[in-house]
């Protein structure tokens, strides 16, 4: 008998009370700056496309040509007979891009950080995390029996004082983990900090570079390159699913004996099934194209900051930084309903952003978040600015107006 439809059902509909429920917006066709949903076409300024390869048409024909070779799946997990020397080929293309002796696929990021820990530490060891650490993190760290500590975000002095805690508890290995660009905020690791205090510390450095890959630092190399500290960081995890053609898969880069060690013990890559041949071969072209992609991040550059510039000048507030991730600030108890009409309103005028409030960000700091990609041209950046503009002056301006 079915007792639990009635309560989650009331469930449900506490969640559309609190306005907290969400829909799915179908997109009918393919992944682009422009995309097509059933209330007409948009610019789209919320995927993470970075480079414009999720609807590029390279990596699209080296996957079909992987169908053709490869055959459509191998109904297996990588150590029993689901791995192709394709998988191996694109693990030491991942570790010779990011500088690492090696590199292990999974099938996402998720899972690559659900793995990486209970494999690496155990009891006796700490992990020192950051507040704002992606929830793939959260889990992958709860379910390893090393000692949690967590530090506030990008706070060196809490980092500090939890380095010290962790030696006064006696840990024996300490890792430090953080999100190399934190998503909602669009702001950085500080990781030349991080790397002090590791060493000082004796800890190493575990980096999840998933909004940073492809497109942050020199040649597209993350936030490590991009910082000068690629030497110091020592395991990184990423994604597939972003930059680098944003099908699907993860890794985790790093020391030889740690990737082993994952390929031994990492339980969502010795129970799940291997990464789908086309997919491989889809994100080793994405993989290619981004390496040489330099004129791609000038551009992605150059029209992000024309965003954050018209939008300085339309007396928007966007919290500071370089990424292509742009947080619009709508503050204030009426902040989340603000944010939420005018993303609602942009979309009339073929423009398509997502309003993020309490609980995916902190109570008073809603915001519409805006991601450019090289795809973006600077022409769609001002239609962009355009139709904040426009939606502002009908959500807010007739209220203030008056008062
Ligand atoms: C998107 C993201 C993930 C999840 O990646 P998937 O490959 O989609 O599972 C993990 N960590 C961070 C920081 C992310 O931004």
């Amino acid at each position: 008998m079915d007792t639990l439809s009635p309560r989650l059902r009331s469930a449900l509909d506490e969640i559309r009370a609190a306005g907290l429920y969400k829909s799915e917006r179908e997109i009918l066709g393919r992944q682009g700056p422009q995309v097509q949903t059933r209330r007409g076409d948009a610019l789209n300024f919320c995927a993470n496309n970075y480079l414009g390869l999720a609807g590029d048409p390279r990596p699209a024909q080296a996957a079909k040509e992987a169908l053709d070779r490869w055959g459509f799946g191998l109904s297996s997990v990588r150590f029993i007979c689901g791995t192709q020397d394709q998988h191996r080929a694109f693990e030491n293309e991942i570790a010779a891009f990011l500088g690492t002796e090696d590199a292990i696929l999974f099938s996402s990021c998720f899972d690559a950080n659900g793995g990486v820990f209970d494999a690496l530490f155990g009891p006796g060891d700490a992990i020192i995390s950051d507040e704002l650490n992606h929830a793939s993190l959260i889990d992958g760290i709860r379910l390893c029996k090393a000692t949690r500590y967590r530090y506030r975000n990008a706070d060196m002095d809490d980092l500090r004082a939890q380095l010290l805690g962790a030696r006064n508890d006696g840990a024996d290995q300490i890792v430090i983990v953080t999100d190399g660009v934190f998503s909602m905020d669009g702001s950085y690791a500080p990781l030349p900090e991080i790397c002090d205090l590791a060493e000082e510390f004796h800890a190493l450095v575990l980096v999840d570079d998933s909004h940073a890959t492809g497109f942050v630092g020199d040649g597209g190399k993350g936030t490590p390159e991009f910082f000068g500290v690629a030497d110091r960081v020592d395991i990184l995890t990423g994604t597939l699913g972003k930059a680098l053609g944003g099908a699907s898969g993860g890794y985790v880069a790093g020391p030889q004996a740690v990737i082993d060690m994952l390929r031994q013990k990492a339980r969502p890559y010795l129970f799940s099934n291997t990464l789908a041949p086309a997919v491989v071969a889809g994100s080793r072209e994405a993989l290619r194209i981004a390496a040489a992609a330099d004129a791609e991040r000038a551009h992605l550059r150059e029209v992000s900051a024309l965003f954050r510039q018209l939008m300085a000048q339309a007396g928007f507030t966007v919290l500071p930084g370089s990424h292509p991730i742009h947080a619009v600030m709508f503050p204030g108890d009426d902040g989340a309903r603000v944010a939420a009409e005018i993303a609602e309103r942009m979309l009339d005028y073929g423009v398509y952003v997502v309003a993020f409030s309490f609980p995916v960000v902190p109570r008073q700091k809603a915001r519409i978040r805006v991601q450019l990609s090289a795809a973006h041209s600077r022409e769609d950046v001002v239609a962009c600015v355009d139709a904040f503009i426009r939606a502002r002056a009908e959500v807010v301006a007739p209220a203030e107006g008056t008062h």
